[in-house]
């Protein structure tokens, strides 16, 4: 089979390959010397097109793959970098069109956790969960969805550790309890199981540390008297408008959901707080004049049309993948003088809220609380700080100062497991996991 034929293959009937090799399982593995090995001939095109094509992905260390035994559905298990612990990233469950769009976002998203948990400071390494949706509405069905994350749960517990999973987009709370309920190597459980709970109101107090490293490092003051305008009014942001207002910061903020805009006009009443309910196309926000943007809806809003109508020097904000294009678009914002915060090195709450759940919990924990403050050289406002002055020193974006930092960070072995995981996916290979469903 050719590359693009591989890749342009819908999620069917790459499933029916799958379980045409009479395993329904597949991997493809980075050895220690770059080369990749793969579990069928039929993928040595996907090993060729990710050694070509794709350098960032080449340092994957394994992509794991298995049709649900009962649910047909395909999982995905993609493990980028384990050297400063086992993967750790959250379950997408999302409708993806071809093979292609599948491997590409998931390859992205692992990518992007090992440096996220790399800058972070936490000892985990990246990886990233996806469940292909089927197409229809079987996905709303409660017990096609109890289903099929039970069969994920088991198909990370067969992967032996090198994969822990947590909630993501398109996962819901209860989908979590359906995973715990087969595999232990899961974060985000529900608090009622001992998980950690809702991680927004932290995300949203990592974003506005990351605001106020950003206006320091700019010479600008504190966040006293500044206007911060915002994109989405959801759980984040909300929690965000109170962190901002009790730093004395004024908000304009913007929803699609008349909802959310009258929950925080209402919570929200006695502070300088301006709500607008937009459309879904408007993009008034992103040229409304103020000291901080915030994006805290959606990604790909940073892009060659809303750049250039910006009215702000930061742009600091907590949804996922802003840049439309992770270069380009670096570049036209530091053409335009105007600070970006990586999203990757300011959301980083949501993760770390869940990461070490495990080790228990305590109000106030200090393994929370040390990400808010200035003293560790791991917390939000000195990584922030130390990506801003490599940007200025070096000439380069933020976003790529803060990649090379990342990169730097996720060369570092966990202190007492070492490179475990590397040796969990080569036993995986030796023990034929592809043919043990
Ligand atoms: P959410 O779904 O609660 O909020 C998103 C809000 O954006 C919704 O209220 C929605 O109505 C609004 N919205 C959607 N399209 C819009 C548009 N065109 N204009 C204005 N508003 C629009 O999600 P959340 O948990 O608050 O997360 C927000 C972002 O932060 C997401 O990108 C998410 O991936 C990212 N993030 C969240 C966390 C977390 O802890 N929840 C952690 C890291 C990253």
């Amino acid at each position: 089979m050719q590359t693009a034929a591989l890749l342009d293959l819908d999620i069917a009937a790459f499933c029916r390959q799958l379980e045409s090799t009479g395993h329904g399982r597949a991997y493809v593995v980075t050895a220690a010397d770059q080369t990749i090995a793969v579990s069928h001939p039929q993928l040595q095109v996907l090993a060729e097109w990710l050694q070509q094509a794709n350098p960032d992905y080449l340092a994957h260390e394994g992509l794991f793959f298995e049709v649900g035994k009962q649910s047909g559905a395909l999982f995905g298990a993609f493990v980028h970098g384990t050297r400063r612990g086992q993967s750790q990233g959250g379950l997408r469950f999302w409708p993806y069109p071809t093979v292609g769009d599948f491997l590409r976002d998931g390859l992205r998203l692992s990518l992007g956790m090992t440096r996220k948990n790399a800058l972070a400071g936490i000892w985990w390494g990246g990886g990233k969960g996806l469940i292909a949706r089927p197409p229809g509405d079987r996905h709303k069905d409660p017990a096609f969805r109890e289903l099929v994350y039970r069969e994920y749960g088991t198909f990370v517990t067969s992967l032996g550790g090198c994969y822990i999973t947590a909630e993501d987009a398109g996962t819901w709370a209860t989908d979590m309890s359906s995973v715990f309920a087969t595999t232990r190597f899961t974060t985000c459980i529900p608090p009622a199981l001992g998980g950690s709970g809702n991680p927004s109101p932290a995300t949203a107090k990592g974003v506005v540390c990351a605001m106020e490293a950003a206006l320091a490092h700019a010479g600008r003051g504190t966040l006293q008297g500044k206007k911060v305008a915002m994109q989405g009014l959801g759980n984040v942001a909300t929690a965000m408008v109170g962190e901002l207002v009790a730093r004395g910061a004024s908000v304009l903020a913007c929803d699609i959901s008349p909802e959310r805009c009258a929950d925080v006009q209402q919570r929200f009443a006695d502070d300088p707080v301006e709500v607008r309910h937009v459309a879904t196309t408007d993009l008034g926000i992103f040229a409304e004049p103020c000291d901080i943007l915030a994006p805290n809806a959606l990604g790909g809003v940073l892009n060659p049309t809303t750049i250039p109508m910006l009215a702000t020097k930061i742009v600091c904000g907590a949804a996922n993948n802003q840049l439309l294009h992770e270069t380009r678009d670096a570049e036209a914002l530091q053409q335009r003088d105007i600070t970006y915060i990586p999203d990757f090195l300011c959301n980083r709450m949501g993760i770390v809220h869940c990461a070490n759940e495990q080790y228990g919990r305590l109000s106030h924990d200090p393994a929370i609380e040390r990400h808010f403050g200035r003293e560790w050289e791991n917390s939000v406002y000195v990584i922030t700080t130390k990506t801003l002055e490599m940007a200025a020193r070096e000439g380069l974006t933020t976003a790529a100062a803060a990649i090379r930092l990342a990169d730097e960070l996720a060369q570092v072995e966990h202190p007492i497991w070492g490179h475990r995981s590397r040796a969990i996916i080569d036993d995986l290979v030796a023990s034929q996991w592809h043919t043990r469903r």
